[in-house]
């Protein structure tokens, strides 16, 4: 038996791998070392052994409360990753499975790989969308956007400025592919009433290294919109300034959230610029976001921050500030959705991707809204 996590986004360390029935493994730190959640490794030779995984530190994760209701996902072919028994004791995360194939793959979420990020922008390229580099990462690579449409209006779209939420970026397979389908009226719509600026992937070195929140220089990215660097996070340094160039009448800021089972939006209610008028354009937006897909709730979210003041290092708050515009974090869960659960995959690629051609409609509802 081999246990491997030295590739793309892979992310485990292994303490005894001698006994079938009891590996015992323990997730590494994002750099920074402040973070940790995010797993993804394959182990080979155990075609119908069964397995005991034992993640010994999944207390000492970021979120040790995401835990109970969790199940792990697994693939053979890695393109469908289903649900594999999984319970919480002891602060241990306990994995149980026999595998019908040689080499099986465990992750937290069904991961998004570099390559596959590479295969995004260029079937957008190809589909019309034009890809600029905004700038460079900490690790030299190369943070893509993609701009989409003609229209006056300035709509930015990001995800992933958490590595290990990789349903961010199954979400924007789904939103691009149909924004940037030509036989989609609504679609075409859209595009003749704004341009839209989209950044695939804000993080693509926490991606490959199989962070859970950082960048490479141990940044949570989303703590960095009030004052970012070149050194600490040149992400979103390069995506603000972008932003201060083409102003931003709305934005959304793609995530998933390691405990709440549901999909929802969390705007920018504790700002100092908070107005009736944003108020409104949210509520239209998420009203007709559940009505095109029912996985989108209202419902359940983080709890109100009105007496609160807002923390002015988040994207959705920095950015609804700077540009007095509507700016949402829309976030989706690890676990399923509980009011429409589906027991095999859990919130999964396909369904992360229905969402985000969903959200065309919600855009429709607001758009004219929107300035100018
Ligand atoms: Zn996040």
């Amino acid at each position: 038996m081999h246990v491997s996590a030295a590739f793309d986004s892979g992310n485990i360390e292994v303490v005894d791998a001698s006994d079938p029935s009891a590996v015992r493994l323990r997730i590494r730190k994002d750099a920074g070392g402040d973070h940790m959640q995010w797993f993804h490794f394959r182990i080979s030779g155990v075609r119908d052994v069964p397995l005991t995984l034992v993640i010994e530190n999944a207390k000492d994760c970021s979120y040790p409360e995401a835990w109970p209701g969790y199940q792990a996902v697994a693939s053979t072919d890695r393109d469908t990753w289903f649900r594999v028994d999984t319970t919480y004791e002891g602060g241990a995360l306990r994995i149980t499975h026999t595998p019908d194939a040689d080499a099986i793959w465990f992750a937290y979420f069904a991961p998004y790989s570099h390559e596959r990020h590479q295969d995004l922008v260029a079937d957008a390229q190809s589909a019309g969308a034009r890809l600029e580099v905004l700038g460079r990462t900490v690790d030299g690579r190369d943070l893509d956007a993609l701009t989409v449409g003609e229209g006056p209006r300035a709509i930015w779209v990001i995800a992933r400025q958490h590595p290990g939420e990789s349903m961010a970026e199954w979400w924007m397979e789904g939103f691009l592919a149909r924004l940037l389908d030509a036989d989609d009226a609504l679609a075409r719509r859209l595009k003749s009433k704004a341009t839209f600026h989209v950044v695939p992937n804000m993080n693509p070195d926490g991606s490959v290294r199989g962070h859970l929140r950082n960048n490479a220089a141990g940044a949570n990215l989303n703590r960095e919109w009030e004052t970012p660097t070149v050194e600490r996070s040149p992400e979103v340094k390069a995506v603000r300034d972008a932003m201060d160039a083409t102003g931003v009448d709305l934005c959304l800021d793609v995530h998933g959230d390691e405990e709440l089972p549901y999909n929802f939006v969390a705007g920018a209610e504790g700002i100092p610029g908070w107005t009736e008028r944003m108020a409104t354009l949210q509520k239209t937006f998420c009203a007709a976001y559940e009505v095109a897909d029912p996985d989108f709730q209202t419902v359940h979210g983080y709890p109100d921050d009105h007496s609160t003041r807002a923390n002015m290092t988040l994207c959705t708050t920095q950015i609804a500030q700077r540009f007095d515009c509507l700016a949402m974090t829309l976030e989706q869960p690890f676990k399923d959705t509980a009011d429409t659960p589906e027991l095999i995959h859990g919130w999964s690629p396909e369904r992360a991707k229905r969402l985000g051609a969903a959200v065309l409609d919600a855009f429709a509802a607001v758009i004219d809204g929107l300035r100018p």
